[in-house]
């Protein structure tokens, strides 16, 4: 299925125009948002050096662009960011990468732009937007990359980004104020002498953030009649009845379609039960619960996911999305799988084992398309709809999470 040069995997860091361009253009984002920056320990930062920042709406972008004012910035994004628009993205800075694989042109365009430019890199290290407003795993090679580039890393932590527009609800933006902490956490000194895996540990103690929290602590009102809907696409499994993949949600309420438990979200984010006992008043809370669930399922040996699957590949920048056909996907012990006849009459077998990826990613009605898992190959990119399994997406996530680390306990156990 692979194509010749369907993406220019080439970098250039932006000129004066496209830089002073893209902050006049961000910089009318920040109107309604504020945009507060802290920076801490910052005295004497100049280029090169890197970001790593969590990501939880576009407003990111103008966030970013405004803590590294005036210097140009490349960012690291997904492969879907040059579809359509290939040229802007290149001119912007943007250098592209699949998801969840090890691709050695986006390591060595990094190191471009930090060692031979002399500019700035922003990585989202979470690889995807916050589900939860809570971090997600981050890439374990951060450390070497900070010892190959020998440059100063800050972190962007950012607040509000997500409540503002979280991604299962892109289509009812909320009134929140953003604002972000901007800290170097190793120095140019620093990356010279400290072993990797300690600027990697650094790096993830930064990476210490809970939207929700910081809305309950600082009294942010979220008055938006929308603030809870679509919530079910995370919190997905009922804490009364167990039922999985039978809650539902509208404006600010919450409910089971299994046994009727019913929650409604204050205007500072916490939930409460309408017709019950409170079980979880704290949205991560719940989605922490449900991982544990999912992990206890793996740990039991009986995990397994299967269904038939609507398949689309991004074929090329120019062509986006292209339907394949219907297939048959599978999550498990031996990893993801996609098989069966395309509708050219090809068939397909390709999988990717549990050690390959550390996480998957998963969209919420993606373009208007359903939900989705985006399933890499070094060539390739799968877009995965499930067709028969309602809101599963978050499921299948935490599912890949959690098999990648039983799997490889279990292998290094038998060795
Ligand atoms: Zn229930």
């Amino acid at each position: 299925m692979g194509n010749k040069q369907p993406f220019d995997l080439t970098v250039k860091k932006p000129n004066a125009f496209w830089n002073i361009t893209e902050r006049i253009l961000s910089s009318f984002q920040l109107l309604s948002v504020g945009g507060n920056i802290t920076k801490v320990n910052c005295e004497g930062l100049k280029p090169p050096y890197l970001v790593l920042s969590n990501h939880g709406s576009m407003i990111d972008f103008p966030i970013l662009l405004k803590a590294t004012f005036p210097h140009p910035v490349n960012w690291v994004v997904a492969l879907d960011g040059f579809v359509g628009r290939q040229g802007v993205s290149k001119n912007i800075g943007m250098i592209c990468k699949r998801k969840f694989t090890n691709e050695i042109s986006t390591a060595r365009n990094i190191l471009k732009i930090l060692t031979q430019k002399k500019g700035i890199v922003t990585i989202y290290p979470e690889a995807r937007w916050s589900i939860c407003g809570v971090p997600e795993r981050l890439d374990k090679a951060l450390g070497k990359l900070v010892k190959a580039a020998k440059c100063p890393v800050v972190v962007l932590i950012e607040y509000g980004n997500f409540l503002l527009d979280p991604q299962w609800d892109v289509a009812h933006k909320r009134k929140v104020p953003v604002s972000a902490v901007f800290t170097q956490v190793v120095t140019r000194q620093e990356a010279e002498t400290l072993p990797a895996e300690e600027i990697q540990a650094r790096i993830e103690k930064m990476f210490s953030y809970d939207q929700y929290e910081w809305q309950y602590k600082n009294r942010i009102e979220i008055k938006s009649k929308y603030r809870a809907n679509n919530l079910h696409k995370v919190l997905y499994r009922c804490p009364h009845c167990n039922t999985e993949f039978k809650m539902n949600s509208a404006f600010s309420e919450l409910w089971c379609e299994e046994c009727g438990s019913r929650w409604k979200m204050d205007v500072y984010g916490r939930l409460h039960c309408t017709n019950g006992e409170d079980t979880f008043n704290h949205v991560p809370d719940w989605y922490r619960w449900e991982r544990q669930t999912v992990r206890e399922e793996v740990r039991s040996g009986n995990y397994s996911f299967k269904d038939v699957a609507r398949l689309e590949l991004i074929k090329s920048a120019r062509e986006g999305w292209v339907p394949l056909g219907n297939v048959t996907f599978t999550q498990g012990y031996d990893g993801m799988s996609i098989t069966g006849t395309l509708d050219s009459g090809e068939t397909i077998q390709f999988s990717r084992d549990t050690s390959e990826n550390y996480s998957c990613h998963v969209e919420y009605d993606f373009k208007g398309r359903g939900d989705c898992v985006e399933f890499c190959a070094p060539k390739d990119t799968y877009y995965v709809y499930p067709l028969n399994s309602p809101n599963c997406a978050t499921k299948l996530h935490l599912a890949a999470e959690e098999l990648h680390d039983f799997v490889k306990q279990q292998r290094e156990s038998n060795k």
